[in-house]
């Protein structure tokens, strides 16, 4: 089967919406600040957004609320109208969903659930707050699978009634960008994904130089 490039989709969109003048209300799901820096300036002069910081995954609490910190103080020091809704921490809904697969390795079924639940999450709220699309930053990772990402917003989409923005944040060097962008604002670069079955495997090479 003939792989999909999302990040022509996005382009395509993107000249759509320049050639139409239209800036739709987009709720963007942000992991962190450095996944997020690439992105909110690459979305800025076509989406009126809303980032959505959702990720029930991330431990300890401490490591949720210092990621949350350095999302807004990054939105802060670009200077961009943007507005953030945050959720307090509640990992609950995490290591539910987690249960039984504590043991598997990134890109796996655990993974691909905690995906599917933070973009279920951005899905409803979109819906609940009339916003024309929603997305996420994690496709500018290179440890996640775009294609699982951009295929479950899809579904969402189907069942939310609501427009996903497909895309691939890490084409025309997005990841890179989102590095030098981390090192221009002195970003946290935290070097494990999120959550505590990840952080175990801190010091391996899988997680010398995550994001
Ligand atoms: S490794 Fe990352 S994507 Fe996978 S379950 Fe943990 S936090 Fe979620």
């Amino acid at each position: 089967m003939q792989k999909i490039n999302y990040g022509r989709m996005l382009d395509e969109k993107l000249l759509e919406l320049q050639k139409t003048g239209e800036k739709p209300l987009l709720l963007l799901h942000a992991c962190c600040a450095p996944c997020s820096s690439h992105t909110l300036l690459y979305l800025y002069n076509y989406f009126n957004i809303t980032v959505y910081f959702c990720n029930p995954n991330i431990a300890p609490e401490s490591e949720y609320n210092f990621r949350k910190a350095e999302l807004k103080r990054l939105i802060a020091e670009l200077a961009l109208d943007v507005k953030i809704i945050d959720e307090d921490y509640n990992p609950e809904p995490f290591y539910k969903l987690a249960e039984g697969l504590e043991n598997l390795p990134e890109k796996g079924e655990r993974c691909q659930k905690c995906i599917a639940y933070r973009l279920e999450k951005t899905a409803e709220l979109a819906k609940e707050l009339d916003f024309d699309y929603f997305t996420t930053t994690l496709t500018i990772s290179p440890h996640k699978d775009s294609d699982f990402i951009n295929s479950c917003g899809g579904e969402l989409a189907r069942k939310y009634n609501i427009k996903y923005l497909f895309s691939d944040f890490k084409k025309h060097d997005g990841y890179k960008h989102s590095i030098q962008l981390s090192a221009q604002y002195n970003l946290y670069r935290q070097n494990y994904c999120g959550c505590i079955y990840s952080k175990n495997i801190k010091g391996s090479a899988e997680n010398a130089e995550r994001t």
